[in-house]
C-alpha cells in the first residue's frame, strides 16, 4: 500500500513528465539520454509503487487493426485490387496494398501513417511515389525545419507539379536520389523506422500550394468499407 504522500509525489512526477514529453522538442529527444533517464524514473516508480491492475489492453482482431474506433471512418485497408478503378487519374498506389498503421490525419499530425498490410513484411516493404514527379530531396538531413514534421529520418520529398508536394518519411533505405524523375508508383524507399518513429511505417504527407491536405480524405484512394 502506498501512503497518501507517496501517491501525491508520484502524481506530481507523472504530471511533470507528461508536460515535459508533450513539448515537441522533448518528443524529438525521446531517444536521447534525457528520454532514457525519464524512462528510468518512470520504470523505478512503477516497480516501487505498482498501480492497481488496469483493464487488459485491447487486442487487434485477426487481420484487423488496433486503432481507436474513430481512427479511420471510411476503412482501414486500401488495396489496388479493390481500388484500382477508383484511383483519381494521375494518382498511383504507393504499394499494391497498404493499411493505416498508426496516426490518422489530424490538425496535430497532418499526415497519414501507412504500412504494409498484415501478413506482409512491415519492414522492408517498398513504398512508391503517389504521383509522377521530381525528387526535391532524398536524405537524412532533418535540419530544414518543416512544420509538423519533427524528425523525419530518411525521407523523400517529391514535387508532383501543379503546386503539389509529397513527403514520405522513416525509410530504412532510400532508393532514389535528389533530382531524379520518378514515375507514379515508382519505389522511393524501403519501409523502416528511422527518425521519430516507434515502429516501421511511412509517415506520408502531401501539401498543395504550401498547405497540408488530407490526401486520403480527398478520395484518390477510395478505401473498401
Ligand atoms: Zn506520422
Amino acid at each position: 500500500m502506498r501512503t497518501v504522500d507517496e501517491s501525491n509525489a508520484i502524481n506530481v512526477v507523472r504530471g511533470w513528465a507528461n508536460a515535459l514529453m508533450s513539448e515537441p522538442r522533448m518528443r524529438q529527444m525521446r531517444r536521447t539520454q534525457a528520454g532514457l533517464e525519464l524512462n528510468g524514473v518512470a520504470e523505478f516508480l512503477e516497480q516501487r509503487f505498482p498501480l492497481e491492475p488496469a483493464e487488459p489492453p485491447p487486442v487487434a482482431p485477426p487481420g484487423g487493426l488496433l486503432l481507436p474506433t474513430d481512427a479511420l471512418t471510411p476503412g482501414t485497408f486500401i488495396s489496388s485490387t479493390d481500388t484500382v478503378d477508383r484511383l483519381t487519374p494521375g494518382w498511383f498506389m504507393p504499394m499494391p496494398a497498404f493499411r493505416i498503421s498508426g496516426l490518422r490525419y489530424t490538425p496535430e499530425h497532418q499526415a497519414w501513417d501507412c504500412n504494409a498490410p498484415f501478413g506482409e513484411p512491415q519492414r522492408g516493404g517498398l513504398w512508391g511515389s503517389l504521383k509522377p514527379g521530381v525528387v526535391l530531396y532524398a536524405g537524412n538531413d532533418n535540419r530544414p525545419n518543416i512544420p509538423l514534421s519533427w524528425n523525419r529520418g530518411k525521407h523523400v520529398i517529391v514535387d508532383y507539379g501543379s503546386g503539389l508536394i509529397g513527403c514520405a518519411c522513416h525509410f530504412d533505405d532510400l532508393l532514389v536520389d535528389t533530382g531524379m524523375e520518378v514515375d507514379g508508383g515508382e519505389t522511393l524507399g524501403r519501409i523502416g523506422s528511422t527518425g521519430y518513429a516507434t515502429g516501421p511505417h511511412v509517415h506520408q504527407w502531401v501539401e498543395r500550394n504550401g498547405v497540408r491536405v488530407d490526401w486520403i480524405a480527398e478520395g484518390h484512394y477510395t478505401p473498401v468499407g
